[in-house]
């Protein structure tokens, strides 16, 4: 049985709250949201990183995905798409995420 608790959510193991799937990704809303719409856009297969991230075909299944859940959530004024690498990128579940965050103004540089 896999620890990962994004595979758990592939899974069924773990039911997420969807808001966009297809046969590659699937899209759920983050637990503590940092915008007042904050998706997470997960391959349905394992990958660690980006740096593992090798097939481009299912990197652009995720930036579609993301801008599928954008345009389901109305986010017509604009949103930001953030993947988060490895310790200093900040990332804390090790299953590849694309935050999609919108719903107010963004600021930058990110923190
Ligand atoms: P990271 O820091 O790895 O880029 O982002 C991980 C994200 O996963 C965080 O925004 C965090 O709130 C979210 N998260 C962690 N545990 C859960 C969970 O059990 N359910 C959901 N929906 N999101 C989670
Ligand atoms: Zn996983």
């Amino acid at each position: 049985m896999t620890e990962c608790l994004f595979c758990k959510m592939v899974s069924g193991d773990i039911v997420p709250d969807v808001v966009f799937e297809n046969e590659k990704v699937l899209a759920f809303r983050d637990i503590n949201p940092q915008a007042p719409v904050h998706v997470l856009v997960i391959p349905r297969q394992h990958v660690e990183t980006i740096d593992e991230l090798d097939d481009s075909k299912l990197a652009g299944e995720l930036l579609l995905g993301a801008c599928s859940v954008a345009r389901e959530l109305g986010l017509s004024k604009g949103y930001r798409v953030a993947i988060n690498c490895k310790a200093e990128g900040g990332q804390e579940v090790y299953h590849v995420h694309l935050h999609v965050l919108g719903g107010r103004q963004m600021t930058w540089p990110p923190g």
